[in-house]
């Protein structure tokens, strides 16, 4: 019997995760999604590896780690509805998808036209289907579904767009990376006020739009 492409490949990447110290539901969830459906095909043989990878218009998918890391601090539960600011490849999408569940709902808006279409035909392929993906300017949120119990933004803002705070349900949680040459990741926690916890250094490609580093077409 033929082994599963990619299986232990995630497997190992998993067990690294682990010795980091992420959480076990989001290694569940890591082990169950085909990270190399999600990477461009002549990449696909480094689509295990802990590093960003380059998926086109100078954009990456993040690095397993930063996913694992991002999915932990937002506590994602069954049945949560969330935002995503930022699909690229789909595939911190579909590490979300696992862990909201079927009941769950995650809406992901993505500003590349190209981009839109390569994480929506990524997910029907590995057959995520509690995910819609918007074009726009994900600076906006999209008000239509809020509010939202959690926020994931995979771009680094000047500051946390208004929107996206107003968006927030109350008690809900949102992951930001802040600055410009220098970047450091938040959770935000809404309850009276906005309470802000600084968690890291990273690198993240600049969140661009009305509340982003500048205005595009
Ligand atoms: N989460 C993605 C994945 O798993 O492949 C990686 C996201 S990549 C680091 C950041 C994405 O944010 C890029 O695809 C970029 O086009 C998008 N982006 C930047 N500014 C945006 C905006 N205002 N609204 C929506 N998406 C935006």
């Amino acid at each position: 019997m033929g082994k599963e492409r990619g299986a232990e490949e995630r497997t190992r990447m998993v067990e690294y995760l682990r010795q980091q110290g992420v959480h076990e539901e989001v290694l569940e969830a890591m082990l169950r999604v085909k990270r190399h459906l999600f990477v461009p095909p002549e990449r696909s043989d480094q689509a295990y590896g802990d590093y960003p990878l380059p998926i086109g218009e100078g954009q990456t998918i993040s690095a397993p780690h930063m996913v694992a890391m991002m999915c932990d601090y937002l506590d994602l539960k069954k049945g949560d509805k969330v935002l995503e600011v930022g699909a690229g490849s789909g595939y911190h999408a579909a590490v979300i998808a696992e862990l909201i569940g079927e009941e769950g709902h995650l809406y992901t808006v993505e500003r590349i036209p190209w981009l839109v279409e390569f994480s929506m035909k990524n997910m029907e392929r590995a057959g995520y289907k509690n995910v819609t993906v918007t074009h726009g300017d994900g600076t906006l949120g999209l008000p239509e579904h809020a509010p939202y119990d959690k926020i994931s933004v995979t771009c680094a803002a000047p500051d946390v767009p208004p929107p996206l705070i107003e968006q927030l349900k109350t008690g809900g949680k949102m992951v930001i990376p802040l600055g410009g040459y220098t970047q450091k990741l938040y959770l935000l926690e809404k309850k009276n006020g906005i309470e802000r916890n600084k968690k890291c250094d990273v690198v993240f490609v600049p969140l661009i739009g009305r509340y982003g580093f500048r205005d595009y077409e």
